[in-house]
């Protein structure tokens, strides 16, 4: 690809006390009395300052600087045009989860740190009324469920790389179909970046290990976009998933892969208007 003319925007959510020490009064978007909402560009020069101020409060009064976090990327149209391979991102999450609503998992031969590789045994058990009118959208525990609509434009198409599996609520099938990849898992590379936030890479927090010594995990969030090995049959499948997941085993919350598509598949998805997918740029190394 040529020149990266993508934006990268971190939308921070400032703790409103403290935000004057960075940012000016009429700034961003005041969320009740105690949040702010900045969208800051990384070429800001104040982005750097973020985690100094954060530290230096932390250290005076054990508070916060910022709380919750999201990295956004503009790409131009071209952009991702011309990517081959992209991040398929998921923007629904809802729950109660699969686990909740009586979906059985076979825990035998999870992992002890980091609780991957628990098997999900028969099918996905979902309350319908809480699932988003979404083309797709994953719960809490990320099972990831399509629409009728979507698994019609797969096969139509004649996309490679998922099977689609009964959804049921209550014992009733339902319009809505669990997807399961059925191609080989990509491998994410060094140069992917993971951490706590972007300012704090650590791999472990609290007790919590966010990097599985047995390889399983890389880290609690995703920083970067996604750097993945070059293999031979990529152009074989348009869905996959990394073999490397990131997050953490929390309640119901497990470590997660990510998912990529082609190119065509998201022309597809863009094509048809289906809705709840965002995409980024993924790199082949
Ligand atoms: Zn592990």
């Amino acid at each position: 690809m040529g020149k990266i003319i993508m934006k990268e925007i971190l939308e921070i959510r400032i703790n409103y006390e403290f935000a004057t020490l960075l940012f000016n009064k009429e700034e961003g978007k005041n969320i009740g009395t105690s949040v702010k909402v900045i969208e800051l560009l990384k070429e800001d020069p104040r982005y750097n300052k973020v985690p100094i101020i954060d530290q230096e409060i932390r250290s005076k009064y054990d508070r916060a600087f910022f709380f919750g976090w999201n990295i956004k990327r503009k790409y131009s149209t071209k952009e991702l045009d011309a990517s081959i391979l992209l991040q398929l991102k998921i923007k629904t999450t809802f729950e109660p989860s699969g686990e909740d609503c009586g979906t059985l998992y076979d825990e035998t031969e999870t992992c002890k740190i980091c609780g991957v590789n628990r098997k999900q045994i028969g099918p996905l058990l979902l309350s319908k009324k809480s699932i988003p009118k979404k083309d797709i959208a994953r719960t809490i525990a990320g099972e990831i469920v399509v629409s009728n609509k979507f698994k019609n434009l797969f096969e139509k198409n004649n996309l490679k790389g998922m099977e689609f599996k009964q959804v049921y609520s209550k014992e009733t099938p339902i319009n809505f179909f669990q997807i399961i990849p059925t191609s080989p898992e990509l491998q994410i590379t060094q140069n992917t970046i993971t951490g706590i936030d972007p300012f704090d890479l650590s791999e472990t927090s609290d007790g919590e290990i966010y990097k599985c010594p047995n390889g399983h995990t890389l880290g609690l969030n995703l920083i970067s976009e996604i750097y993945v090995k070059k293999i031979a049959y990529l152009n074989n499948f348009d869905f996959f998933q990394t073999e490397q997941k990131i997050g953490v085993k929390r309640g119901l919350l497990r470590p997660e892969p990510l998912y990529l598509c082609s190119k065509k598949m998201r022309e597809i998805i863009v094509g048809d208007n289906l809705k709840g997918f965002d995409f980024e740029v993924t790199h082949l190394e």
